[in-house]
Order: structure tokens, then sequence, then C-alpha cells
């Protein structure tokens, strides 16, 4: 499915819009103000069951008619929720099975949003009835570009019928309760099953201690597999209920960057499209909202995504809800067209007056008008993406460097009791993509389905888990003559979370050349040091590393830096193994963001990759799109504060927004971008 088959001529702009809240006489402000903002798609219905469904027998549309009425009067179309994202009162009062129990077990009550059971009978019916209904009503409305279902779905359940689906689940997995037993290593602490209905779902009343440690982390695996399958299931129920009415509707949700509850890779193929919400903390580097978004475009073998929401200003659900300064809305907003999206929304359309979202910027805000700086920003923005009209949507972005990102291996690596509580599967995977991303290389977040045959350089950092055939196709991979990097806690169990007999790095043992015999973790704050004494390239004297210290014993792997310290001194802690035309690198600690620069250098020498532009300024981000007719376009972001001076090598750019030509040096402003179709010159490639 290719994102202008969603029919728009130019990138699709808007968001979410809650009409539902309004007097009918808002509405039509509110779509004088959206013409004025250039603002094209809507995104509503997206929390109105109770409105739609006021009790269990009738139904009432009408104000959705009128709705989309209007902005079909006003040449503006429609992203139609379902309404499902929160159920209705009544409903929980005459089914309460839809009511979800908590992680510590207890069974809630009415109230809130993404609160309804997976498994619950009624959510079953009731969701997938009002898709359904939706789908009936609006099958020949041509203003709907596409459908959205729920609204980030998301969390757990553990009530007794969620319990009941995750047996059926286990007996279709493992077949017998002695398989299962085996793959769970339940002997133990005596905790092997003898009958199916013993099995419990894992909260705080049985195996968790906390979020996430817990005693038994097999059944913590399957039970996050299921639950994220069990959800899905859910998405699918009402998809299918549209499509059965309108087979080519265009259906997706809203994805919430690398949520960890959802195994977004199974998901992304149950899409029609790819959409995400992107919320980033003030805290986050620009290349930590980069690589979200390549995680995002990743899902879907780097098809273009929408981006679904993100605030003009500022959220409301953060500890301080820092507003985007001047001109960071834009840049963001280009970012995320940078990094792959086709459609620039934003949540939400007019601030709410009352409830949690009273806070949450909005296009509109509670003022009402139209010369307010947020307004104006974004109506700067919608006359733009008039102006750049189509040139580059349907753009792809290939890249020679692959960065895995899976969620299984992360929930059991998080999952585990040590060797540290202080691993984060995220912030590891960052710090590999960092350096690449800040110097200006392309690359993509991979899993185990990725065809890997486009990439020179594969980085997998805690690649704890080996999924069936990955073995094999990373050592095909560096056979062939490709990089690999992994390290630390890699290769370390299959997929029912057991350890490979033999210890780590289990299967990678071959390609990698050594293997580990023991694991030091200390608090953070300890750190070691990385000696080099005589790698040719950038990796030179000594480095910080902390958090863990494997302990490596190398066959035919070389030693390129060792420990400077602790009882440790003089051990492997860089090593590479030449294996077939390839080389696989094993990077035994978590080193400091010196370390991963020089790194990233040293690798993209030595594997072949290219940067878009040699010698690129911190704070100034590249991309490139590349259309199906082969024509390039090049995004540059000033993150920075201050104007940059910049050397385009021998590249040569018609800047889609201003109508410049640049070549040689580009001076670029704060916060500003750059978009290019590259005219001639061949690039540094
Ligand atoms: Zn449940």
């Amino acid at each position: 499915m290719k994102s202008n088959s969603l029919g728009f001529t130019k990138l699709p702009y808007g968001g979410d819009w809650n009409p539902e809240q309004w007097d009918p006489s808002v509405w039509k402000e509110d779509v004088a103000l959206f013409k004025q903002a250039g603002i094209d798609l809507l995104s509503i219905n997206i929390f109105s069951w109770t409105l739609n469904q006021p009790d269990e027998k009738s139904w009432n549309f009408s104000w959705l008619d009128d709705v989309i009425a209007l902005l079909k009067k006003n040449k503006m179309r429609v992203c139609l929720g379902t309404s499902t994202a929160a159920h209705p009162a009544w409903m929980a009062s005459k089914y309460p099975d839809i009511l979800r129990v908590d992680f510590q077990g207890r069974k809630r009550k009415y109230g809130d949003r993404h609160n309804s059971c997976p498994s619950s009978p009624a959510y079953r019916k009731f969701a997938p009835q009002m898709a359904g209904k939706l789908a009936e009503r609006y099958k020949n409305e041509e203003a709907i570009a596409l459908w959205h279902v729920s609204n980030e779905f998301g969390g757990e359940c553990y009530c007794e019928n969620c319990e009941k689906r995750f047996r059926e689940w286990l007996k279709k997995r493992y077949g017998s309760i002695e398989s299962l037993n085996t793959a769970w290593n339940t002997r133990f602490w005596s905790q092997s099953y003898t009958a199916w209905d013993q099995i419990v779902a894992p909260n705080q009343l049985t195996v968790h201690w906390e979020t996430t440690s817990t005693s038994h982390q097999s059944l913590v695996l399957d039970y996050t597999r299921f639950n994220s399958e069990n959800l899905l299931d859910c998405y699918k129920l009402e998809r299918d209920a549209i499509k059965t009415i309108i087979p080519e509707a265009i259906v997706t949700t809203n994805f919430m960057s690398s949520y960890r509850p959802l195994n977004y890779r199974d998901w992304a193929t149950e899409m029609d499209i790819i959409a995400w919400d992107n919320y980033p903390f003030p805290e986050h580097q620009p290349s930590y909202t980069a690589m979200m978004h390549a995680l995002i475009r990743s899902l879907k073998q780097g098809e273009p995504f929408m981006l679904m929401e993100q605030t003009p200003s500022q959220t409301n659900w953060q500890p301080y809800n820092q507003l985007k300064r001047p001109g960071v809305m834009r840049l963001m907003s280009y970012q995320a067209v940078a990094q792959g999206a086709d459609a620039v929304m934003f949540f939400q359309m007019r601030r709410s007056r009352g409830a949690c979202e009273k806070f949450h910027g909005a296009v509109i805000e509670h003022s009402g008008r139209s010369d307010t700086r947020v307004f104006l920003e974004v109506a700067d923005l919608g006359k733009e993406l008039q102006d750049l009209k189509n040139s580059f949507m349907g753009a792809t972005m290939p890249a020679e460097i692959g960065l895995w990102f899976e969620w299984e291996s992360r929930w059991a690596v998080e999952n585990s009791m040590g060797p540290s509580c202080a691993l984060d599967y995220v912030a590891e995977t960052y710090k590999y993509y960092r350096p690449f991303n800040e110097m200006g290389y392309m690359i993509d977040l991979i899993g185990p389905d990725t065809n890997l045959s486009q990439y020179k350089l594969i980085l997998a950092p805690l690649l704890y888990m080996i999924h069936p055939g990955v073995a094999e196709k990373l050592s095909a991979f560096v056979e062939q003559g490709g990089t690999l990097v992994t390290g630390f806690m890699s290769g370390v169990a299959d997929v029912n979370d057991r350890v490979f007999p033999g210890g780590a790095p289990g299967p990678l043992k071959e390609i990698l050349g050594l293997w580990s015999e023991e694991i030091d973790a200390l608090a953070p704050e300890h750190s070691n040091s990385i000696v080099f004494y005589d790698e040719a390239g950038p990796l030179k004297g000594e480095y910080q590393c902390n958090l863990l210290f494997d302990l490596v014993r190398v066959e035919t792997a070389e030693e390129v830096a060792v420990y400077g310290d602790d009882f440790y001194l003089g051990r492997a802690v860089v090593t590479r193994n030449s294996f077939g035309k390839g080389k696989a690198w094993y990077v035994a600690s978590s080193p400091d963001n010196t370390f991963m620069k020089d790194f990233a250098c040293h690798l993209a020498a030595q594997s072949g990759v290219k940067a878009l532009l040699k010698n690129l300024p911190l704070g100034i981000e590249v991309s490139r799109r590349t259309s199906e007719k082969g024509e390039e376009f090049y995004f540059i972001l000033n993150h920075k504060e201050t104007q940059v001076k910049l050397e385009l090598d021998d590249l040569e750019l018609q800047n889609l927004l201003t109508g410049q030509r640049h070549s040689g040096a580009l001076k670029i402003l704060p916060k500003d971008v750059v978009i290019g179709r590259k005219l001639t010159g061949l690039g540094t490639e």
C-alpha cells in the first residue's frame, strides 16, 4: 500500500479534531480556521462511542453525518476513527467483563480510556459491531481517506478471560503440557504444571516482583507475546468488519514509537499504512527522534508512513511540558518527512475545555484566535506543504546500515533477573544509532525477518534472543563480505529464553570466534576503560565503558582493545573476527559516546558505507529520499540555535522551499530546513 493511495496530491496536513466536545457553531469557526491553515485531513470520531451508541440497541450518527458533510463542503478529508478507544459507561455496568484486571490484580471500575479487556466477549462483540455500522453508513463516502481503528492500543489485562485465552494460545504454541514444561524450564522451583488450567496470568499476585522483574521469565515472555497478539486480534476484528463492507478501505491505527508491550513488527503486517504519534521528551536528542522515525519506517519495508500525531506546542502528560520553541514545530514536522513520513498531523486541533487534555497544546487554543504564535506557525507550514505539492511523496530511503531492533529480545533481556537492573534495550540501541545519524549516514532498523541483502554493515547490540534461522542469516551476511557488530548479552537464549547449551554467544560463536566466560556487572557510575594499542584509523588511546563487562575467551578472533582496569585488566574488550569475506566485531562492554563516534567512523571506513555529506557539523541532520524514478531529495535540518555553514561537497541542490540553487557551501539558519532536489554532481558515492 503506497501512501499516495490516500488520494492526496500533496502531503496530508491536519490532526485529531473532537467536534463532539463542541457546539456546532464552533465547528464552523474551526473549519474556517483549518482552511486558513491549509488543513485538509481531520481525524474524527476517535472517542465518541457513547454518543454513537447511547445504549445497546440504539445508534446515533447524525452528528457525524453533519461533521463529515461540513468537512466535505470545505474540501477537507476524513481519517475516520471507529470511536472504540474508550468504552461507554452503560457497557461497563451491563457487561463488567469489559473491565480490565490490572497488574496488581485489581478489577478496574469504569473510567479512563484504553480500558477494555482484549478478551472480553462484550468488547469483542460491540467494537467490531460499531466498526461495521460505520462502514455500512459511510461505505460510499468519498471524503473518507482512511480508517483509524481505536486509538493507541496498549496496556495489559490479567483477568480470567485473558487467562483462558492465554491457555488456548499456549496449547496452540506447545501442543502438550510436557512441551510447555520443557520450554519453560519449569522444574526450577517446582513450577511444573500438570494441567493447562493451572497456568495463571503473570502479574504481581503471581510471579512478578516489579514491572520487569520476575521469577518466571519464559511465562512472562509468552504472556507479553500473547497480550500483544490478543490486542492485535482486536484491531483485526474491527479492520475485518470494515473490509467486509469496504474491501478497498485503507485501515490503520496509531503506534507509539518503540512502545514496549506491543510487537509492532507483527502489528505492521496487518496495517495498510503505518501511522505513529511522536512525542519526544525535551531531553531527547534530535537523533533519538530520528531513530524512532526510522524504526517506524522500517516496520513496513521502508514504505512512507504517517505522522499521525504530534503536539503543535506542548503536551500535558510530561512532568514539565515545555513549549516547542519558535520554529521547532516546523523543524520536527520536516524531520518526520525527512525520515519517511508522507503526512504531518497534530494532536489536537482545538484545545478541550475540560478534563486532562485541556492543557495539551492545540492548533486552535482556548482563545480561539488565528493570530497566536502557534496558529501562525501551523498556517505557515500549511502554506509551505501546499507549495511543495507531491514532489517527494512515495519516495523511500534505501540505507546501507541496518540496526537491529527486536521486541522479543528486548522483553527477554529486560525481564532478566541479573546481571544488571540498569540494562535498557532502547538506550543501548540508540548508542549505536546516534553517531551514524549525527554523521549523516542512512540507517534502517531491522529485525529477524528483514532481508539483509541491501546492507553492508549490521549493528546488533543486545542480540539476546536468537530466533531460528537468524544465526544462519547473519553468518551468510558476514561470509559474503558484510560487517557485523554485536556484543555483551548476545546469542544468550533461544525463543523460550533458555540459555543455549555451551553458553553465550550460542550459535554466533563461530562467526565471532570467541566465547563468554563470565560477565561482571557494576553500578552505572563505575567504569572501566577500553584501551587500544595499535589499531589503525580513528580508534586510539583510551575510552570509558560501564554497565556490563563481558570476560570473553578469544578463539579465532583478534583482540583489538583490552580492559584497562580491574582483575580483568589486559583481557579483550573489543574483538574482530574474520569470517568468510567479512568481519564480525564484538564489543564486550557498554562504551562511552566518544568511543561510539570513533568506532562508527572506523566501521564506516572498513565496511565501505558512505555518509550523505562529509564532515557534517554536530546539530545538522541530513537524510535522503529517493523516488521510484530515481530522483533524489536531500533534507538538511539545522537543530542548532545558530546559523551553520555547511559544505555540500560536490552536491548541487534545487531548494524546493525557496527555489534557490545551492552548491559549494550552504548557510542554514537556526532551526531551518533545506529540502533540495539533487541536480548534478555525484554526491559522495
Ligand atoms: Zn482481560
